[in-house]
């Protein structure tokens, strides 16, 4: 069966995880290159030359092959050109050890790893990302004459990663691993029909693929799926003892169309916007709109709309090719925030707005939205609701926050708890007549998990790990020395 053109469309559903770049790796057992590998720099649609359907066949002709893997790359460490795209692949004479991955997290131990794999003066690593670091410790467990099982592969390389992990692996034999780590804090979803298996990051690429929705299903922390030939298993091989669900997954980074982990993430934001709404306390009048920050505020400013009965309208226009700016490299964010939006004189005239926002990282995006919501001169008064407590402390886990002094929030709170006056001073500082944020426990209530089964690390400053919780402190210390750079530069040993 030909699969390899499925990789593509998959990859689109989830362009939302990553526009950095993309690629796919395909094993063909009918070529002399059992394992080729395609990737370059750009969204999926660039990639693959979708616009361009004589050189998109020409992709698809040359890669066509019976078990494929693909990758959209955002960056969390790295630089940002084609050295870093995914999968990686790992050529060898022996078909077992000839393999190809894409990874899905960040190994918050990675300058450890990396540190040791330095400590012998023969070694060299080629990149500056973790990635390398994962490759080189599979490397080591298929060395020599050792054939572990893919499970005992994962169990060891399980015993030195911590952090969030999530891999899909193929090798030459036409072997498929897909691995969740032991804390799922990223999410994986699988389905299987017929002698079509598929696993992804989020069920919505499986959904338009075709397979039903029930027959989807979320790949358990510390198992894998393993594909070899016409037998599929799955299996544990790492205990998981406790869940570090990433709540940031249901209230932004996933697309509104998956569930996860059972967890729908539209009924989410539906529910933190209802949160939102049972908060409300301004006059609302026949004036008063909602106004959602497209896109992915959409689900919650409906839903608060709906509960306050007023409309929801779409008072800022979101220009679709800019793409998305939180998962942009810094340099760019302000520069597409600035033309990423249009607000409409026509809605907003006269209006007190009550604008919903999905989450307040670094504030690029709602100061430039409210000046230019302002410019216009005639909205009456602007409230930012936020549908998500504030972000106080660094990801170490695969969202690129990683300085606690890039975020908005610390610089008010400084480690006290939120109350209206620093939310009045939020407000001030960004324009707007007033702000909100929700209650942490809003969230736990919003995706339907208990808060010890979710990281909400960012919110609290509580990490999973034992070296999330260490990077925090060098973040910490780093603050309080004026150190710029990411934590993990701040750590990395050459
Ligand atoms: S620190 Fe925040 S963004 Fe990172 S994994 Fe935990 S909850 Fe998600």
């Amino acid at each position: 069966m030909e699969v390899s053109r499925l990789v593509p469309r998959m990859l689109l559903d989830i362009q939302n995880r990553g526009q950095l770049s993309a690629g796919m790796t395909v094993w063909n057992p009918d070529r002399s290159q059992l394992l080729t590998t395609y990737k370059e720099v750009g969204s999926v649609s660039e990639v693959f030359r979708m616009g361009h359907r004589g050189k998109y066949e020409s992709l698809m002709e040359q890669h066509t092959g019976r078990a494929a893997i693909g990758h959209v790359r955002y960056a969390t460490c790295g630089a940002e050109d084609r050295g870093y795209a995914q999968p990686l692949e790992r050529p060898h004479i022996q078909k077992r050890k000839w393999f190809a991955f894409g990874f899905n997290g960040q190994l918050a131990n990675y300058p450890a790893l990396r540190a040791e794999i330095l400590a012998d003066d023969d070694n060299h690593l080629a990149r500056d990302n973790d990635t390398e670091v994962i490759m080189h410790a599979i490397g080591k467990e298929l060395s020599g004459d050792a054939d572990p099982d893919p499970i005992e592969m994962l169990a060891a390389i399980s015993k030195r990663f911590d952090g969030a992990w999530n891999i899909a692996m193929l090798d030459a034999c036409g072997r498929m691993i897909v691995a969740r780590d032991p804390l799922g804090i990223r999410p994986m979803e699988y389905a299987q029909l017929g002698p079509l298996v598929a696993a992804a990051s989020e069920s919505v690429a499986l959904l338009n693929l075709g397979f039903p929705a029930e027959s989807i299903r979320s790949l358990e922390p510390g198992m894998a799926l393993i594909v070899d030939g016409t037998k599929v298993r799955i299996e544990r091989f790492a205990e998981s003892s406790k869940r570090a669900h990433c709540f940031f997954e249901w209230v932004y980074f996933a697309n509104v169309a998956s569930t996860m982990d059972d967890r729908s993430v539209y009924l989410a934001r539906k529910r933190l916007g209802e949160e939102l709404a049972r908060l409300e306390t301004i006059t609302i009048d026949a004036d008063t709109v909602v106004v959602p920050v497209p896109d992915t505020s959409k689900a919650a400013a409906d839903a608060m709309a709906y509960r306050l009965s007023i409309p929801s309208v779409e008072g800022l226009i979101r220009n679709r090719y800019t793409g998305r700016t939180f998962i942009d490299g810094a340099s760019s964010r302000r520069q597409k925030a600035e033309t990423k939006y249009t607000p409409l004189r026509e809605v907003l005239e006269g209006k007190r707005v009550i604008l919903v926002e999905d989450s307040i990282v670094r504030s690029t995006t709602m100061k430039v939205l409210l000046g230019r919501m302002r410019s216009l001169g005639l909205v009456r008064e602007i409230h930012v609701r936020i549908a998500c407590p504030p972000i106080i402390a660094p990801c170490f886990y695969g969202i690129d926050m990683s300085t606690i002094d890039e975020l908005f929030a610390p610089a008010f709170l400084r480690g006290e708890p939120l109350t209206e006056e620093v939310q009045a001073a939020m407000a001030a500082r960004l324009g707007a007549d007033s702000l909100r944020y929700l209650p942490i426990d809003s969230v736990a209530r919003s995706i339907g998990f208990d808060a010890v089964e979710m990281c909400q690390a960012c919110l609290t400053g509580h990490y999973p790990t034992p070296a999330g919780a260490q990077l925090y402190k060098i973040a910490l210390n780093q603050l309080s020395s004026g150190e710029a750079g990411r934590t993990y530069e701040a750590t990395a040993v050459r």
